[in-house]
């Protein structure tokens, strides 16, 4: 089928909760590149929303996952499934956590967590004790509880009345956090590097004060790595950053490559809460998203593209932040690893975007003006070079 009939199609039968989307449809992907319709071919510094870390078509992730196909994919959680129990081991032991739960989605894993830090007071005998506090800006999905969790009045507005028992606070404003806290407080859930709303980072001595003030009250540590986590920021979550460790984090994204699987991990004294019955799914860790978040820890490590993610990510902060020296319309320069966030000059993000997309390059953009970078972790020193070149051009031109 052509690409307008598609849209057609689509604008007649597909609720329009994307609007007019970028008027592409991509057919087949090969490593960083993604192949559209037409034959035309575009660098992919997006990777579907940092989902496809290992690049397309990875041919080990492939041949993994078409095994697994060739053998069930589906049986449900009433059996036991190999690969679901090696990968709890695989992310335990490469964790913080004692624990982990699969789910399809980052919403689901959030609720999961959200879930986990009420019934963790309510068996102690404590069911006052279910405020949860998270950041203004941040963003933690689109049910209705991660709805309320997420800072943004724009999601928020049509859904009232929303979950009750969550409190906002600015990012980074320790004494704002002091003001919320309290013995009613449950937990404090954040992203580490806020993605949805433009790469912000917390910083060290934030979380440092957010960890303190958890342990005053006895409340839990959330952290939502499902953008950070599986390599993205240059560790495997990026709380290791901060030498502090979560209660409870959450994954989805990258973690099954575009296979859809998220996973809610916890500490011992924590998981425990969950008795049988507490909580479930019919799809989560099935058979095949089990097999291919084992294939992407699997070929994380063997091809050390959580180093490489590192190595690259502060190369091309480097290079932006030599252009931004020469460029009036860069405005900052954010980020973590490969998670890279460009801020420009108010209404430049959007023809920035634009201007990469005419030249065959996919990136995002957040409130038209600060440019998303979320590249493969298989990227090489001269993908960025080439990028840089067509950035370089585009602004100073
Ligand atoms: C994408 C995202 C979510 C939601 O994940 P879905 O799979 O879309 O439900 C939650 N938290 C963060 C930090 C995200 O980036």
């Amino acid at each position: 089928m052509e690409l307008q009939d598609i849209v057609a199609l689509d604008q007649k039968y597909y609720m329009n909760t994307f609007g007019n989307r970028t008027p592409l449809m991509f057919e087949r992907g090969q490593g960083m590149q993604l192949t559209d319709c037409s034959g035309n071919v575009y660098q992919d510094f997006f990777a579907g929303i940092a989902v496809t870390s290992l690049g397309h078509h990875h041919p080990v992730f492939t041949a993994d996952i078409k095994a697994q196909v060739e053998k069930v994919l589906h049986t449900s959680s009433l059996y036991y499934i190999e690969n679901q129990a090696k990968l709890a081991q695989l992310l335990v032991e490469h964790s913080c956590a004692d624990r982990a739960f699969f789910c399809s989605t980052g919403a689901e894993a959030n609720e999961g967590a959200i879930k986990l830090a009420k019934i963790y007071f309510y068996k102690q005998g404590k069911p006052e004790k279910h405020e949860i506090i998270t950041l203004k800006q941040s963003f933690h999905g689109r049910t209705l509880a991660t709805v309320a969790a997420t800072g943004q009045e724009k999601y928020q507005k049509p859904y009232q009345p929303l979950t009750p028992g969550f409190h906002h606070v600015p990012i980074n404003d320790i004494e704002a956090l002091e003001q919320a806290a309290g013995e009613q407080t449950a937990a404090i859930m954040l992203e580490l590097v806020q993605g949805e709303s433009g790469v912000h980072p917390v910083t060290k001595e934030y979380l440092r004060a957010v960890k303190q003030i958890a342990d005053r009250y006895g409340a839990l540590l959330i952290v939502d790595e499902v953008q950070t986590g599986m390599g993205r920021t240059g560790k495997l979550f990026a709380y290791e950053h901060y030498d502090i460790e979560p209660d409870i984090f959450t994954l989805a994204k990258a973690l099954g490559n575009g296979v859809p699987i998220g996973a809610l991990c916890a500490k011992q004294k924590v998981a425990d809460a969950f008795a049988p019955g507490d909580h479930g799914t019919t799809f989560g860790g099935n058979p095949l998203s089990t097999a291919a978040g084992c294939s992407v820890m699997k070929i994380l490590q063997q091809e050390h593209l959580v180093e490489n993610a590192a190595e690259m990510g502060a190369y091309f902060m480097e290079k932006l932040q030599q252009l931004q020296q020469t460029c009036a319309d860069i405005v900052e320069v954010r980020g973590m690893g490969l998670m890279i966030g460009v801020e420009l000059q108010d209404g430049q993000g959007a023809k920035v975007q634009q201007a990469l997309l005419d030249a065959h390059y996919l990136t995002g953009c957040v409130a038209g003006k600060t440019l998303r970078i979320l590249p493969p972790l298989i990227i090489t020193k001269a993908d960025i070079d080439t990028f840089m070149d067509t950035l370089t051009e585009i602004l100073t031109k």
